[in-house]
């Protein structure tokens, strides 16, 4: 099957001083060719004006103040434990990666993973076996609540359905009961990331329901399936190395590719060629997935970029779909700058429609030199 790229392009002219000379920009509207979801682009916005010093500020965050909670001297006494139920020792350990329960959780299980017992790790900095390690502690997480009896409350939660006679009170559900479980593996590095705790660390989510955007994915993935017969995310890569305008590179087990139309600024899709879930995310699968996440990394260190996101978006644990396969997506963030502007603004966060500076042509074509 072939993938449409819809877009649209516009001109705006204005008059330059001080000879009043016309000046005619193109924005181009580009649709995600699953979801249909916007962006804009225009490539003379990386030439405007940025108020802030050059620089980065990246060095400030490097001190290692004396009460970080995941440094190896207070880990232990300043992160909780899972209950028995979920894992015997209460936390997991692989290499320098520990996993152990997020004290403020956002989700019905929540774990933060430290992914080295250095306090700060720049971004050119991280290894394979810190990433492969991390990676595993989430497989052995998500694979114990997977296995864990879930029809009764073995940790003694509280399982209620609400307090009759209550007024106004939401029921709570268990995180225990049947169903399935979403998994998320995500990682906020630095604080213009989002990630309000320097040491390096990701963090692993298994929810009841799928979040907005996976559930999005997933519903337009079975439409195109549906309409196909054919699974989208192996028709993409296809169409996109044939076109050879955002293809990037590949492994044996992902491929990466610069999205058409991006929801951040350099963003990459890392599609695995096989279902491979979250739960069998292991041996070649899980090193090829580091690698491809590593050259990535170290194409944003040469470009400049020290902070990012990244996030797996994968099917109900342990489900495998004709029409879906396991991906993730990586995007760039602002360079740490203590007076610089955050790069999420308005059409971002209420329209749900970035704006971005760099075509994903320019982007493929210089991070592909990253790749064999
Ligand atoms: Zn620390």
């Amino acid at each position: 099957m072939t993938v449409e790229f819809p877009r649209q392009v516009y001109e705006n002219t204005i008059l330059r001083l001080p000879e009043l000379r016309p000046e005619t920009q193109t924005i181009e509207f580009r649709q995600d060719p699953l979801t249909g979801a916007r962006c804009r682009l225009n490539r003379k916005r990386v030439e405007r004006p940025k108020q802030v010093s050059p620089g980065s500020a990246v060095d400030g965050l490097a001190r290692k103040p004396d009460n970080c909670p995941f440094c190896p001297e207070n880990i232990g006494a300043a992160t909780p434990r899972f209950p028995a139920a979920i894992c015997r020792d209460g936390f997991y350990e692989v290499g320098e990666c520990r996993l152990f329960p997020n004290l403020f959780p956002l989700a019905p299980f929540h774990a933060n993973i430290t992914l080295s017992r250095r306090h700060f790790v720049s971004i050119e900095q991280f290894s394979a076996a810190m990433l492969e390690d991390a990676l595993e502690t989430a497989r052995l997480f998500f694979r114990d609540v997977f296995r864990a009896p879930r029809s009764d409350t073995p940790c003694g939660c509280r399982n209620s359905g609400g307090q009759p006679g209550t007024t106004g009170a939401d029921p709570v559900a268990t995180a225990w009961g049947r169903g399935k479980l979403y998994p998320l593996v995500c990682w906020n590095h630095l604080p213009p990331s989002g990630g309000s705790i320097v040491h390096p660390h990701m963090q692993a989510l298994l929810d009841r329901g799928p979040s907005g955007y996976q559930a999005r994915l997933l519903e337009a993935s079975a439409a195109y399936f549906e309409k196909t017969g054919s699974n989208y995310w192996t028709d993409l890569p296809r169409v996109e190395r044939e076109k050879g305008e955002r293809f990037v590179g590949e492994n044996s087990s992902v491929w990466v590719l610069a999205s058409y139309a991006p929801q951040g600024n350099r963003e990459f899709q890392i599609i695995f060629t096989d279902g491979a879930g979250l739960l069998d995310l292991a041996g070649d699968a899980r090193k090829d997935l580091v690698d491809a996440l590593l050259r990535l990394l170290r194409y944003y260190h040469d470009s400049g970029v020290d902070s990012f996101n990244f996030t797996t978006l994968s099917a109900a644990l342990g489900e495998r779909q004709d029409f879906y396969n396991l991906n993730g997506k990586l995007i760039a963030r602002p360079a740490v700058q203590p007076l610089y502007r955050n790069d999420t603004g308005v059409l971002e966060r209420v329209h749900y429609e970035a704006d971005v500076e760099m075509a994903p042509e320019t982007i493929a074509r210089e991070a592909r030199g990253y790749f064999p």
